[in-house]
């Protein structure tokens, strides 16, 4: 099929994330991507500000990764994993117990990272049953957070702003705390709210769901360490199962491994998905201690109750376990250091607020983006962007160079100027 056709049929047939069918936003055809380009048709090789939804830290077509898919399909793409199991699953986990926070080792394999949040919502319920306090099945969370598109998932994301606010009355509800404050913010006084209202609900509540140090798609929120520290007593002091959502965090993207390093902080249940795979394959992980694994397993049906068909993937699972040999035996904390300084070019846009942590650098403008403009504006500096309601932001690709990072900084000036 000609590019055209491709798009035409595309246009018709084809959803696309978070976009109307009847009318659409226009879509590019990608005929390619290698290192930290992604070749668009009509266009050519652009930078990839985004690393394809934060997930691709190694770049594409990675000689290492690609080759730990071939070596896994010459012995098996895929088995069930109920009642079998295989070494990609072991070897990834073992890897995984190792690198999380202490403590973290039981763990889930899920295929998205939704549906971690699932099974780490669904751990924090069954472990209340099976304690004894079967009456908390509500979360705590606070606002301007992101956790996935499925329902429990949907129903701890930012209730207002967010891009799931039209479904309230639909979705369970849960207790929302204030945003915490931003870099620099008044933590004392956020904090004493919190804690209040932790309190009211502690009766009814089963977990405490957040994502640690940034929240991602709900806002590109970056904010002190000592909340999270917060977070950990607030959940000890009332018994509720401590999630941390490293979806968007997990593996170096803020500076450390994960966030929760930061306030050297453990969760109870930790999620983990987009970067797991270098960007490879969708997979995604749950990691609880053995207290929840143990408490969840004394409820009435004794079985964490979830198995997703493709459970444990092992060429998702083998290029996961490519993809963290990669980190931990390269240097990505100094090529996160090394981007958190390019992106200090950002500070020269302006802009209502420019924010930068690790590698992920946000501009907020005072109003609302025109997407397809401000893309065009970017594509134009050989860069691939896609903002979401007023912010411009990117997450690139570890191996980018400082050449890339100078190009981003422009792409993101002149889409802040056309958008
Ligand atoms: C992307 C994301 C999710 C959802 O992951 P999917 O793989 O898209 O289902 C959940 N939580 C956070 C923090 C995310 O960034």
């Amino acid at each position: 099929m000609t590019p055209e056709a491709l798009l035409a049929f595309d246009r018709e047939h084809l959803w696309h994330p978070y976009t109307s069918m009847t009318d659409p936003t226009p879509t590019r055809l990608v005929t390619g991507a290698s290192g930290s380009r992604i070749t668009l048709d009509g266009v050519g090789e652009v930078v990839d500000g985004m690393a394809s939804w934060w997930s691709a830290i190694h770049g594409y077509r990675h000689p290492i990764l690609d080759e730990a898919v071939r070596r896994q399909l010459d012995s098996m793409s895929h088995v069930m994993f109920g009642g079998l199991t295989h070494e990609p699953a072991v070897e990834l986990a073992r890897r995984l117990i190792d690198l999380a926070p202490a403590g973290l080792d039981r763990v889930f394999l899920a295929d998205s990272g939704s549906v971690s949040v699932e099974v780490a919502m669904k751990m924090a319920l069954q472990y209340q049953r099976g304690t004894g306090r079967p009456e908390r099945t509500r979360f705590l969370t606070v606002r301007g957070g992101y956790h996935g598109d499925t329902f429990d998932c949907m129903s701890v994301c930012d209730p207002d702003g967010g891009m799931h606010a039209m479904w309230s009355g639909v979705l369970p509800e849960q207790v929302f705390g204030e945003r915490p404050p931003p870099l620099g913010g008044d933590v004392d006084a956020w904090a004493a709210g919190f804690r209040a209202l932790a309190a009211e609900h502690a009766d009814r509540l089963a977990g405490l769901v957040v994502e640690p140090l940034l929240q991602g798609a709900g806002g590109m929120h970056p904010y002190p360490a000592e909340c999270l520290a917060v977070f950990r007593e607030v959940a000890d002091e009332h018994g509720l199962v401590l999630v941390f959502d490293e979806i968007a965090t997990g593996f170096g993207r803020t500076g450390t491994l994960f966030a929760a390093e930061a306030a050297d902080v453990a969760p109870d249940v930790l999620c983990v998905g987009k970067a797991l795979t270098g960007g490879y394959l969708s997979l995604a992980a749950a990691l609880c201690t053995t207290e929840v694994a143990r408490g969840l397993s004394a409820s009435d049906s004794g079985v964490l109750m979830h198995g997703p068909t493709f459970m444990g993937n092992p060429l998702a699972c083998a290029v996961a376990s490519a993809s963290l040999d990669l980190l931990t035996t390269g240097d990505w904390a100094a090529d996160v250091r090394r981007i958190n300084t390019g992106l200090q070019a950002l500070h020269e846009i302006d802009a209502v607020d420019v924010r930068v942590l690790g590698a992920v650098g946000v501009v907020q403008l005072d109003h609302p983006v025109d997407v397809p403009e401000a893309a065009e504006a970017a594509l134009a500096q050989g860069v691939w962007l896609r903002p979401f309601r007023d912010l411009i932001y990117t997450m690139p690709p570890y191996v980018c160079t400082d050449d890339d990072i100078a190009a981003i900084c422009a792409g993101i000036a002149a889409a802040a100027e056309a958008g």
